[in-house]
């Protein structure tokens, strides 16, 4: 019972942050209630002037009588479409507004947690977060906030209007409408707490499990697994459409309740006008007026149920929107940063342990990388070398020692700056659904084409790009997907070789490859020294390090061993043994 009150406080706090948002909008929130109360107004003021008009009629009097009333009917009409029109314009325009920049916010809240993932939520949470919590929020004045707002203006003024003809009426038809904007909603509320707050979830668990089946699915066909996860997805489906089903419940409840009270209103209404009519205090000719005005003044609450609805789905999603947003951010840019200008990478003693976790990834690793020069780092999986590729480029700052580019630890400069003076070209490096020439591109946006062609060059892909018929224009499908693994991986390194940085890191880059292929590529990397830059290159496989300046060997997050080839194999240590093996 606590933890679902803490839990409705948090999200009640997140809601009243996000709508704090409309704060330098309050004029455009004001305009769209007026508006909006101003066209239900009209509406009900029709209906006031259309009673009498009926009634006059009824009484057969001079025609010219009646035009007063027949072009006040014909006024309303058009002054409750322009209004409504209006409103429309108003309100939507607002609501447009705060969406935009909610997803602005969230966005560029997201970047700097994606290098190091987000709490490990699953990519389908993510995007739905980013689009469906994003568009429930989208409802906050639209259909939350505003309508209540526009129901008190509304009560207010057909109360008053109602008073002056009718004071018993007025009593009976402010009671009613009070009575159906709370009692009514407040119960749509209790039917709906629970379902209310685990849709967002539900939805988000939906889209989680779809991108996981969409993206594994070469995977499950080839294992015959198929039948599982569509009963998963099918699982999470339900549990969404049974809280959307009772979403359903409540919204036919509170509708069929609240045509009762408005016909209660009427009957209500119609009695205290008639007795007041045979009592002489009201004019018979109002009595029709009275009563359909009691008819359209139940539209101002008609929204309220679905709107109390709303809010409790807009907690929720204010409230996972935040779970996102005040994610610690892993590493952040310095009030005034210093520029970097080149020179040696070099780190010294640096230690890391991933956040929640005890086991320590780097231990006193210490490593330069000079401009020009060549550096492997080699070990078995889990050695720590992909964290040190990670700290090298700041996607986390180390627990322990220091990282510097030049003469600037990498935490006084932006990181921007440092990602561009040091490209990483990850294992896992994306591909773009895009061409080839667009994707290594993204390495330096200003470079020619010619340029492209010798970074794919470089890269080993020279002879193939030759031979597509559209050459660099060739698409590569989504992450790759019309490429082979190695082409894929190579298309990632004239990405990280075209680029004008000081350093490059190169985490695996043969992984893809055959052994042949493998050996030709570092044993190019080393031997090139038209290139200025320092690189620094990742590695399981070692043949092909013959010339490189440094080799260091990492095991369990430590350098263990660190020389030239020749020394190394002569050495007879842990380099050798994993040189022997191949
Ligand atoms: P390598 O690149 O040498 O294979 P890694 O740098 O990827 O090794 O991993 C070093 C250690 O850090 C391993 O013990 C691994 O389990 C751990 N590790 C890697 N990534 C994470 C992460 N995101 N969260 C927690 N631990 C991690």
């Amino acid at each position: 019972m606590t933890t679902a009150t803490a839990r409705d406080r948090r999200g009640w706090d997140a809601l009243m942050r996000a709508a704090a948002m409309v704060g330098p909008r309050r004029g455009r929130l004001a305009l769209s209630i007026l508006l909006g109360a101003g066209a239900i107004i009209a509406a009900c003021a029709l209906l006031a002037v259309a009673g009498v008009l009926i009634s006059k009629a009824a009484l057969k009097p001079g025609i010219l009588t009646l035009t007063v009333f027949t072009v006040a009917v014909r006024g309303l009409a058009i002054a409750r479409a322009l209004l409504r029109y209006t409103e429309r314009l108003a309100s939507h325009d607002l609501a447009f507004r705060v969406l935009a920049e909610l997803r602005v916010k969230f966005f560029a809240r997201l970047v700097p947690l994606v290098p190091e993932g987000i709490r490990r939520m699953r990519s389908g949470d993510v995007l739905d977060r980013f689009t469906g919590e994003v568009d429930t929020l989208q409802d906050l004045y639209l259909r939350a906030l505003g309508p209540p707002l526009v129901a008190i203006v509304v009560i207010l003024a057909v109360g008053m209007a109602m008073a002056f003809v009718l004071p018993a009426g007025a009593v009976i038809l402010v009671v009613a409408l009070v009575v159906a904007g709370t009692a009514i909603p407040a119960l749509a509320l209790v039917l709906t707490r629970r379902s209310g707050r685990r849709q967002g979830p539900a939805r988000a668990a939906l889209s989680a499990e779809l991108v996981d089946v969409i993206q594994g699915a070469p995977e499950l066909a080839v294992y015959g697994r198929q039948a599982d996860w569509a009963a998963r997805v099918r699982r999470a489906d339900a549990l969404l459409m049974e809280s959307q089903r009772r979403d359903a419940l409540a919204a036919a409840v509170s509708a069929v309740l609240s045509v009762l009270v408005a016909g209660a209103a009427l009957v209500g209404v119609a009695a205290a006008g008639v007795s007041a009519v045979s009592a002489g205090q009201m004019d018979g000719i109002l009595l029709a007026a009275a009563v359909f005005l009691t008819m359209g003044a139940f539209e101002a609450v008609s929204g309220l149920p679905d709107a109390a609805q709303r809010i409790v789905a807009c907690a929720t999603a204010a409230e996972r929107l935040e779970e996102v947003t005040d994610e610690p951010v892993p590493v952040v840019d310095p009030g005034a940063p210093r520029r970097l200008a080149g020179g040696p990478l070099v780190a010294r003693d640096v230690g890391f342990r991933y956040p929640g976790t005890d086991e320590v990834a780097l231990d006193g690793v210490g490593l330069t990388l000079e401009p020009g020069s060549r550096v492997a780092l080699v070990g078995p999986s889990g050695a720590g070398k992909t964290t040190l590729a990670r700290l090298l480029v700041r996607f986390a700052d180390p627990e322990a020692g220091v990282i510097r580019l030049g003469d600037v630890d990498l935490p006084e400069a932006a990181q921007d700056d440092v990602r561009h003076r040091i490209r990483l070209v990850g294992q896992e490096a994306y591909l773009f659904t895009a061409t080839i020439a667009a994707n290594v591109r993204m390495g330096r946006p200003d470079c020619g084409d010619a340029d492209i062609v010798e970074a794919l060059a470089r890269a080993g892909l020279g002879p193939w790009v030759a031979g597509l018929p559209d050459g660099i224009e060739t698409q590569v499908g989504e992450d790759g997907a019309a490429v082979s693994g190695g082409q894929r991986g190579r298309i990632a390194l004239a990405r990280g070789l075209v680029s004008d940085s000081d350093h490059l890191i190169l985490d695996e880059p043969t992984a893809q490859l055959d052994p042949v292929g493998a050996r030709e590529l570092l044993a190019e990397l080393g031997a090139d020294r038209s290139d200025r830059r320092g690189v620094l290159v990742i590695t399981h496989t070692v043949e092909g390090l013959e010339e490189f300046d440094e080799i260091l060997v990492m095991d369990d997050g430590r350098v263990v061993e660190r020389g030239r080839w020749p020394e190394l194999v002569a050495a007879g240590g842990p380099f050798a043994t994993i040189a022997a093996a191949g």
